[in-house]
């Protein structure tokens, strides 16, 4: 069977597919414990399902308006004014079936074939994929220590063909976070260049030692002239599977995304509409608690890897990932099998551990593994524990092909 070039170039997205084995080895009686998705585990907060409940009931249960209705825009915009200290209106605002199509619909609205689109990485693994499918370029860009873009490492690789950026702070998988100071210097090369910013700000929220989370969008007249904010409700809230996104920009591209919108999935759901006001309108007590409990988890689960010999993780200031550095382990030989990569650790920890985590490869670095603590401090003890007696046993073993 044929089928089209575009999409002969792309593969499913890792982290989805890790979660059904995982949810596949469970429902054989399996006692896996999923360190695999990244999704709070907590339940989406009453007042949010109430709102829901109530739409339903009031028959708001039609096609909507393409881009989001202007009460959902509305409460978006007071967010970005009271989060972000940026300035929109209704029509540089839509929303979308989840940050995820936000930003396929940004990615559609501005590539052309050729253009080349810089990721720095370690970076989230569907936007090579997007890129791909929009029959652009990606372009990988290395980032330092702190898996932090840095403005020599951004030049390096800007050419002609360069026509975004694509930022993620916090970031998935590395949790680190920009500072306003890297990001004026990155705002002021996109400037220079003339290079549109995309910058996915899905875990804003989500932040630790109080780190304050700026948006690059809000540096100044120019550099938001040129930038496209992606976030969402799935992460905050605990909605991922409410399936509502949002982007500011450019009326003009906004407009160009809309467009697109109506010719592919018409309006995100009316109902989950609503409940998205109730989310950034409502309390936020929620958000704060559940912000904790991740702090909690992320202390533990970091101090935990670090004591592990072979094992290094930096600590994150945001989102809920941890992405330890195992590649003192590759070459090690497990049951006459070599560990050469981090798939192949990924399928020990899942064989032997029973515990599913992420390889690093599809973030851009083969070298970690990614473990989401959005899971409860008993599995993550228990898993913790599995992962750490397996590690010892494949120390102990030798080198090299069996
Ligand atoms: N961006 C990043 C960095 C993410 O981790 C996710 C998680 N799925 C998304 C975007 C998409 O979120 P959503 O569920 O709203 O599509
Ligand atoms: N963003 C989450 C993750 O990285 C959800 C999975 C996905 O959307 O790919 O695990």
């Amino acid at each position: 069977m044929s089928l089209s070039k575009r999409v002969s170039g792309i593969k499913p997205s890792p982290t989805l597919e890790i979660d059904a084995k995982a949810r596949a080895l469970k429902s054989q009686g399996i006692d896996i414990i999923g360190f695999g998705i990244g999704e709070p585990d907590f339940n989406t907060p009453d007042n949010i399902k109430e709102t829901a409940i109530k739409a339903i009931r009031d028959g708001f249960t039609k096609y909507t308006a393409v881009s989001g209705i202007d009460e959902l825009k509305d409460a978006i915009i007071e967010k970005f004014k009271k989060d972000n200290d940026l300035n929109y209106d209704r029509s540089e605002i839509i929303v979308s079936c989840g940050a995820k199509h936000s930003l396929y619909n940004i990615a559609q609205a501005i590539f052309n074939p050729g253009d080349e689109i810089l990721i720095p990485a370690p970076y989230w693994v569907s936007y090579p994929d997007q890129v791909i499918l929009n029959d652009a370029t990606p372009v990988i860009v290395k980032t330092g220590n702190d898996f932090l873009l840095t403005p020599e490492g951004l030049k390096e690789k800007i050419t002609p063909k360069t026509r975004a950026i694509i930022l993620n702070s916090p970031s998935n998988p590395t949790g680190m976070a920009y500072d306003k100071k890297s990001l004026e210097s990155i705002a002021e090369i996109a400037v220079r260049h003339k290079i549109y910013i995309i910058s996915d700000e899905i875990y804003e929220k989500i932040i630790y030692d109080g780190f304050e989370h700026i948006s690059i969008a809000s540096l100044g007249k120019e550099i938001k002239a040129i930038t496209l904010v992606a976030n969402g409700v799935s992460k905050a809230y605990s909605m991922t599977g409410w399936r509502i996104g949002y982007t500011a920009g450019p009326k003009e591209i906004i407009s160009a995304m809309s467009n697109i919108q109506s010719q592919s999935t018409s309006n995100p759901a009316s109902v989950s509409q609503k409940a998205a006001i109730e989310a950034l309108r409502g309390p936020q007590d929620s958000v704060k608690k559940m912000v904790e409990e991740f702090d909690r988890r992320r202390k533990y689960m970091v101090k935990r890897l670090n004591r592990m010999e072979g094992v290094s993780c930096i600590m994150p200031r945001g989102a809920f990932y941890a992405f330890p550095n195992v590649s003192s382990f590759y070459g090690k030989n497990f049951d006459g099998k070599v560990i050469k990569d981090s798939y192949d650790m990924a399928g020990y920890l899942l064989e032997e551990a029973k515990v599913a985590i992420v390889p690093g490869d599809p973030f851009g670095a083969d070298e970690y593994i990614r473990l989401s603590y959005a899971t409860s401090m008993e599995n993550i003890e228990k898993g913790l524990n599995r992962i750490e007696e397996s590690l010892r046993k494949l120390r102990s073993t030798t080198h090299g092909p069996a």
